[in-house]
């Protein structure tokens, strides 16, 4: 006999959003179930730079602690040209640390009791049971599963997005490699973030902390053949910086093969997250799902985890007042309404971050003249020419 399965909260990826969504439920007492499609957390991408709104967020889940002894401070940003042998440096006064992927995802994971997180769970389709009010979600091995409420945290391919009908994401002609190498002696370079502008890409490098770095590598012209083999991935960007310094191919060249990816830069357009609906009746998106952008800000993953906070902070006002949950018909009204107020208050944020990011992948993908000093004219009037004023953000407590 087939039983139903029926839940409160179904949350769609346990990538940084969806394990920071249900943790932060958790942390108000909050049941969620997270289906990930993996059969173990995922550590592809590496690492991601982490700023002052981040930490404040992370602290919110009270893992800050935990990730702080994970990564060392960083003083701020280092950018180098070898075709000019020009340097600039720009000092950064807030928190700035470079988190490992896993590091983050399994200490978010490990505060949640096991059962919240169902892994080598692939949603396949999403429907709606009218009579019953409830999102029917069908996994690959034929399951089926019931949720009161639907977030979709499932990154670039969101099915939720989909179901909301928001437009789909937009490429830049811009590829990045990522990855992170080891030096078993420890490494010696400074705890800033490297930038180095070389003749055919622009290498970026983070420390993590004294034994571990991340870098990317951003490039313009379109990988040739399959890229999906991590071998060749390293053997295409060693090529792309050769001429480089050596210590910037071996860091390369070294690198952890596991957490090797390469990728094309995808976004959502700011004007669809301006009109779209992010939300229809209890089902609504966060993280990359929602507000997919590009790497130029930093800010992709802190805006996943900004969503977070501020989704369990509306949930928890409805879920957690028992005397206003009398019928279901209120509670799912209710839940209708807090799910409005998550996307009124993030909406502006996110507008903000997208747009900034969009002028940056569109300055340096252009190869208009005129463009390049509108867009400068508009990064400098819209956010003084600065990528670190987002950094400041409070997102609140949960
Ligand atoms: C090159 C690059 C550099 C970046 N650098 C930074 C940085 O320095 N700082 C920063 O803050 N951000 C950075 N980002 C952005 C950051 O990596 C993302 O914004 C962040 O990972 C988004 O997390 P997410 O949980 O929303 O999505 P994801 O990390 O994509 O997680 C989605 C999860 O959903 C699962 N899933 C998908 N479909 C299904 C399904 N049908 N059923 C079940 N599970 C499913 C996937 O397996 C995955 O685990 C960078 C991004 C790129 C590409």
């Amino acid at each position: 006999m087939v039983t139903e399965e029926v839940h409160d909260i179904v949350i769609i990826g346990g990538g940084i959003s969806g394990l920071a969504l249900s943790l932060g439920l958790y942390r108000k007492g909050i049941k969620s179930l997270v289906l990930e499609r993996s059969k173990v957390l995922r550590s592809e991408g590496a690492a991601i730079g982490v700023y002052g709104n981040g930490w404040q967020a992370l602290d919110q889940l009270k893992v800050g602690a935990d990730l702080r002894n994970c990564s060392v401070p960083l003083t701020g940003m280092h950018y180098e040209y070898l075709s000019k042998d020009d340097k600039n440096v720009k000092i950064y006064r807030g928190e700035m640390r470079c988190l490992r992927r896993k590091d983050l995802v399994e200490t978010l994971a490990r505060y949640m009791p096991a059962e919240q997180i169902r892994f080598g769970c692939q949603v396949i389709s999403l429907d709606f049971d009218h009579r019953a009010n409830l999102h029917v979600l069908t996994t690959q091995d034929g399951a089926t599963i019931k949720a009161k409420v639907l977030v979709g945290c499932e990154g670039l391919h969101s099915m939720v997005a989909k179901k909301l009908q928001l437009s789909p994401p937009n490429y830049f002609p811009i590829w990045i490699t990522r990855g992170f190498t080891m030096y078993p002696e420890g490494h010696h370079f400074e705890n800033h973030f490297l930038r180095v502008d070389t003749e055919k890409a622009v290498y970026g490098r983070i420390p993590i902390d004294d034994k571990n770095v991340h870098f990317f590598v951003t490039f313009f012209d379109a990988p040739a053949g399959d890229m999906s083999d991590p071998e060749v991935v390293r053997e295409y960007t060693v090529e792309l910086l050769k001429g480089s310094p050596s210590e910037i191919v071996e860091s390369v060249r070294m690198c952890d093969m596991e957490t090797l990816s390469m990728r094309q830069s995808a976004y959502r357009s700011p004007w669809a997250l301006y009109h779209q609906n992010l939300r229809r009746g209890t089902m609504t998106v966060a993280g990359d799902a929602m507000h997919i952008m590009g790497p130029f800000t930093g800010q992709g993953g802190a805006a996943a985890l900004e969503d977070a906070i501020v989704l369990t902070r509306c949930l928890s006002k409805v879920i957690n007042a028992p005397a206003k949950a009398s019928s279901d018909e209120k509670w799912t009204e209710r839940v209708g309404e807090a799910l409005d107020l998550y996307v009124k208050e993030r909406r502006p944020r996110l507008l903000r971050l997208t747009f900034q990011s969009y002028l940056i992948g569109t300055l340096i993908s252009t190869e208009s003249w005129l463009v390049k000093l509108v867009l400068i004219f508009l990064l400098n009037v819209l956010f003084g020419g600065n990528n670190f004023n987002h950094a400041m953000f409070d997102c609140g407590t949960i």
